[in-house]
C-alpha cells in the first residue's frame, strides 16, 4: 500500500477520534451512555438534572434527530393519559389529585444550543434535531431538566414512606422499522421501552435519606448533604427510591450483592431468602449479570415493579404470602425484560407471561412455601375461563389476541388476563408439549440468543423451534392471535 494512502487513512482515524467518539468513561462501546447530575430538593419536591448523553447511530441510516421519551410528562396537569385506572386512584393519590412533570431547560452539543421540540402525542416526545449522523458514529449531547414530583403513590412521586424516582429523565426512544417507538405512557401495563446503555448518575440529596438504585453506588457527605455516584453498565433503565425510614440487610450470594430496603416487614431475613432462592433458581437460564440486585419496600399503587438490578415491592399487600410471591415476579423479570428486553408497550405478555410462568414454578423448587405450579395454573385456567366467558358476553367484538398495544386493552383486568394469565397459560400449555427440561433449554437459548438485546414474539419462537427441534409456529400463533381455546390443566 502506498504511503499517502496510509497516511489518509491514519488522518481519517484522528479526525473520527476526535469528532464523532465521546468520552467514554468505560472505553469505547457500541452502546449508548448518559451522564446525569442530580439534585434533589426534598422541600420543594424537585429533581434539577443535567444529562449528557453519547448516543451511537445502531441503525442502518442517516438520522437528522435524536428522540427521547418525556414519560414524567404522563403526571403534569392537563396530560391526556391518565397515570391509572380509575379503580386505582384512591391508592395513587392519598391526599388529593397531585402533578408533576418535566421541563426542557437547554439542549446544547459542545456549548452550542440545538434546535428541539416537545411533541409527540401529549408532550411526551423530545426531538432534537441534530445534522446528519451517519451509521455507527456518535453524538454527544447535553440536556439541562427540571422534574418536578407529584404527592403519588407511583413509579414517579414522593409518598409517606418513600420517594420513588423511577422513569424520571429524558430517555432515548428506541429506533427500529425506519422510525423512533415514540408511544404515549399508558395505565395499563408497563409502557416503557429502551435500549440497553451505561450509566453514570450522580445524585446529591438530604443526608436525612437512604438511597437505593440500579448499579454499584459510592457516597460521600458534607454539610447534610450525601452526593452519590453510581455506576451501571448494560443495563435498560435506571431507577432509584429514597426513604428516611429503610433498615437494610446486605447479603452476597453468588458473587452478587444482594440488598433488601425495608420498613414495614416481620420477616425481612424470610425474604432475604426468596431473594437468594430466586437468584439460585435462574441460574439454570443464564447467571445474573450483574453485581448488585436491590429489592426496595415502597408506596406503590400496584403490587410492584421492576427495573434493573432493582424492584420495588409494596408496602401495603394485603399478607405475606402475596409479599413472596410478588417478590419472585418481580425478581424473575431480570431475566425476562432486563437482560432480555421486548416492547413493553406492544408485547406486554412476552415478558409479563414468562415472568408469571418463572414465578410459578419457583413453588416447585422451593415446596416449603405451600404452592405448586399445578395448583396455579389450574387457578388460573378456572379464573381465565370465568373471564373469557364474561367478557364474550358484554362485548360484540371481545377478543383474545395478546399481541395488541397497550392502549386497545379496554381495561385493565382484560389486559392483566391477556398478558399474565394466558401468557402463563401459554407456557405452561408448552411445558406440557415439550416437557419441563426442554422448556427449560428454550428459556436457556432465548436468554443466550438475547441477552442484553430486544426479543420481538417472532425471535421467540424462531429460538424455542431451534432448542427444541420441533415447529412450534402455529402453537405459538394460535395462542398468541387467540384462536386457542384454552381447557383445564
Ligand atoms: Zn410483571
Amino acid at each position: 500500500m502506498k504511503r499517502w494512502i496510509l497516511f489518509v487513512i491514519a488522518f481519517v482515524f484522528f479526525v473520527g477520534g476526535v469528532v464523532l467518539f465521546c468520552n467514554f468513561p468505560h472505553g469505547k462501546q457500541k452502546i449508548c451512555t448518559y451522564e446525569q447530575t442530580l439534585f434533589y430538593d426534598e422541600n420543594e419536591h424537585v429533581i434539577d438534572g443535567k444529562e449528557t448523553i453519547c448516543f451511537y447511530n445502531y441503525t442502518d441510516n442517516a438520522l437528522t434527530s435524536i428522540c427521547l421519551h418525556l414519560y414524567p410528562n404522563a403526571y403534569r396537569n392537563g396530560a391526556k393519559a391518565k397515570i391509572v385506572s380509575l379503580a386505582n386512584y384512591d391508592k395513587t393519590y392519598p391526599n388529593g389529585k397531585s402533578y408533576g412533570g418535566i421541563s426542557i431547560e437547554s439542549v446544547s452539543h459542545n456549548e452550542d444550543y440545538l434546535t428541539y421540540e416537545i411533541t409527540g402525542i401529549d408532550d411526551n416526545i423530545l426531538k432534537i434535531n441534530i445534522g446528519e449522523l451517519y451509521p455507527d458514529d456518535f453524538f454527544e449531547f447535553e440536556v439541562g431538566f427540571r422534574v418536578k414530583l407529584a404527592n403519588v403513590n407511583h413509579r414517579l412521586g414522593y409518598g409517606e414512606n418513600t420517594i420513588n424516582i423511577c422513569n424520571y429523565y429524558p430517555v432515548l426512544c428506541v429506533y427500529e422499522n425506519g422510525g423512533y417507538v415514540t408511544d404515549l405512557y399508558d395505565s395499563n401495563g408497563d409502557p416503557f421501552y429502551s435500549m440497553i446503555s451505561n450509566y453514570k448518575v450522580c445524585i446529591t440529596y438530604s443526608s436525612e435519606y437512604t438511597l437505593a438504585s440500579t448499579g454499584s453506588q459510592e457516597t460521600t457527605g458534607e454539610d447534610g448533604r450525601l452526593t452519590t455516584t453510581i455506576i451501571a453498565d448494560n443495563v435498560r433503565d435506571f431507577a432509584m427510591v429514597l426513604s428516611k425510614k429503610f433498615d437494610i440487610i446486605n447479603e452476597k450470594s453468588d458473587g452478587v450483592n444482594l440488598q433488601y430496603y425495608y420498613y414495614n416487614d416481620q420477616n425481612s431475613q424470610s425474604t432475604m431468602e426468596v431473594i437468594k432462592k430466586v437468584l439460585n433458581m435462574n441460574k439454570k437460564y443464564g447467571k445474573y449479570p450483574y453485581e448488585n440486585l436491590s429489592v426496595v419496600q415502597a408506596n406503590f399503587v400496584h403490587g410492584g415493579m421492576e427495573y434493573p438490578n432493582i424492584v420495588l415491592i409494596s408496602d401495603s399487600l394485603s399478607d405475606y404470602d402475596t409479599y413472596i410471591n410478588v417478590v419472585v415476579h418481580e425478581l424473575c423479570h431480570q431475566w425476562w425484560y432486563g437482560v432480555v428486553g421486548n416492547n413493553q408497550y406492544l408485547f406486554g405478555f412476552l415478558d409479563e407471561g414468562l415472568t408469571d410462568y418463572n414465578t410459578a414454578k419457583f413453588y416447585d423448587v422451593y415446596p416449603e412455601y405451600g404452592h405448586s405450579s399445578e395448583e396455579i395454573f389450574n387457578n388460573a385456567s378456572k379464573s381465565y375461563a370465568n373471564f373469557v366467558k364474561i367478557y364474550s358476553d358484554v362485548k360484540d367484538d371481545f377478543s383474545t389476541s395478546m399481541a395488541r398495544p397497550l392502549n386497545e386493552f379496554d381495561t385493565e383486568s382484560e389486559y392483566v388476563y391477556l398478558s399474565y394469565t394466558k401468557g402463563m397459560l401459554m407456557f405452561a400449555s408448552l411445558e406440557k408439549l415439550v416437557g419441563t427440561k426442554g422448556l427449560d433449554s428454550c428459556l436457556k437459548y432465548y436468554y443466550e440468543c438475547y441477552k442484553f438485546k430486544i426479543a420481538t414474539p417472532d425471535d421467540l419462537i424462531n429460538c424455542f423451534n431451534m432448542a427444541s427441534g420441533k415447529n412450534l409456529d402455529s402453537f405459538f400463533n394460535s395462542w398468541i392471535n387467540g384462536d386457542v381455546v384454552i381447557g383445564e390443566f
